[in-house]
C-alpha cells in the first residue's frame, strides 16, 4: 500500500516542477521557466502577496460574520486595462513569501476568525498554493475559496480538486472583440466558460453552514461595463442555459470605476455605467430566474478598492 502513495507524491511533484519550469498553467501558455523568467502574468516562481485581510464587503455568504480571509496575490494573467486592482495586477506590487509562510498565513486567518480562506487572483500560483494547502489543510476547518478572473484552463482547475470548496470566477465577456480590446484575450469566453463548467462539476451543489456561509458551490461574478449591456445579457443567457440554480449563484456587479489610469485610447469606457445599463442587466437576470446578488450603485467608488500596503503578511 506504500507504493500507490509514493507514486501519487512523485506524480504531484512532477506536475509541480513541470508547471514551474515550463509554465502552461493558463491559456497564455507562456511555456517559460519561471525560475529564471517572468510570464505574461508578470510573475516568476516567487509568490508575491499585496495584502491579507478580513474582508467584510464580499457577497453575504462569503463575508458571513467576521469576514472572508482574503489573500491578495500579485500579478494577473489578464491585465484588463480598467482593473480596479491595477497596483497589484498590472504594476505587480507585492512582497515575496515562502510556501511555509503562505501556509501560516492561512492558519493565522483562521485564528483571527475568518469565515473562509479566499484566494484572490491565484491562477499563476496554483502549484505553490497546493503545496501550502498540503501543509495547512489538515489544520483548517473553514472553506477554501478560489476567486479568479476566469481565464483558466480546465486542466489547471482539475489540479484543485480536493483543495477548493467554493469557486468565484468572473465571467467578464461574451464578445471576442471586447475581450481582445480590454484584456488581450480574444479566446476569453471559450476558456472561461469551459473552466467554469469544470469548477461547477468539482464544487457541486450549493451548501451553506448554519451561519449562512457558503461552504460548497460556485458564484459567477459579472461586472457590467460601460457600453457592453448586450454582452452582459448574452452572458446571463449562457449561465441560464448551462448551469443550474442549485449549483450556481450569480453576482451582478456595478462597481466599475473609470479610473484616471485607463488609457485615452479606451475613451468609450472612461465613464460610469448608467443606471439604465445596470438595471437592464439585473432585470434580465430576474427574467431568467437566476439566483444571486446585485450591488448598490454606490459601490462604484474608489473608496471600496482595498489599499495594497502589504498589511497582514506575516
Ligand atoms: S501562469 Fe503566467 S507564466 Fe504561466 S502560462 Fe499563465 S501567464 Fe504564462
Amino acid at each position: 500500500m506504500v507504493y500507490p502513495i509514493l507514486i501519487k507524491i512523485y506524480m504531484k511533484e512532477t506536475i509541480y516542477m513541470n508547471a514551474i519550469t515550463n509554465c502552461n498553467l493558463c491559456p497564455r501558455r507562456c511555456g517559460i521557466d519561471r525560475t529564471t523568467n517572468i510570464g505574461y502574468c508578470g510573475t516568476t516562481d516567487k509568490v508575491l502577496l499585496a495584502k491579507v485581510m478580513l474582508h467584510r464587503w464580499e457577497e453575504p455568504c462569503i463575508s458571513v460574520t467576521n469576514g472572508a480571509g482574503t489573500v491578495f496575490f500579485s500579478g494577473c494573467n489578464l491585465h484588463c486595462c480598467y482593473c480596479q486592482n491595477n497596483a497589484i495586477s498590472n504594476e505587480i506590487y507585492g512582497k515575496s513569501v515562502t510556501i511555509e509562510q503562505l501556509a501560516n498565513i492561512f492558519l493565522s486567518l483562521q485564528e483571527q476568525g475568518a469565515d473562509n480562506i479566499e484566494l484572490i487572483t491565484p491562477t499563476h500560483y496554483v502549484t505553490q498554493i497546493i503545496k501550502a494547502l498540503d501543509i495547512a489543510k489538515p489544520h483548517l476547518h473553514i472553506p477554501i475559496v478560489y476567486n479568479t478572473g476566469g481565464y483558466e484552463l480546465s486542466e489547471t482547475i482539475k489540479l484543485l480538486n480536493d483543495y477548493i470548496d467554493v469557486y468565484i470566477p468572473d465571467l467578464k465577456y461574451f464578445s471576442q472583440e471586447a475581450s481582445l480590446r480590454y484584456s488581450h484575450a480574444a479566446d476569453y469566453f471559450k476558456y472561461a466558460s469551459e473552466s467554469i463548467l469544470q469548477m461547477i462539476s468539482q464544487a457541486g451543489k450549493l451548501v451553506y453552514n448554519t451561519n449562512g456561509g457558503l461552504i460548497k458551490g460556485t458564484i459567477i461574478r459579472h461586472l457590467v461595463l460601460p457600453g457592453l449591456r448586450h454582452d452582459s445579457l448574452k452572458i446571463l443567457d449562457w449561465i441560464a442555459e448551462n448551469t443550474s440554480s442549485d449549483e450556481v449563484l450569480v453576482s451582478i456587479m456595478s462597481q466599475y470605476v473609470p479610473f484616471d489610469f485607463i488609457p485615452d485610447e479606451f475613451f468609450e469606457i472612461k465613464r460610469h455605467v448608467t443606471k439604465m445599463e445596470y438595471n437592464s442587466v439585473v432585470k434580465h437576470s430576474a427574467e431568467l430566474k437566476l439566483n444571486g446578488f446585485t450591488q448598490q450603485k454606490s459601490s462604484a467608488s474608489e473608496d471600496f478598492v482595498p489599499e495594497f500596503d502589504l498589511s497582514g503578511i506575516i
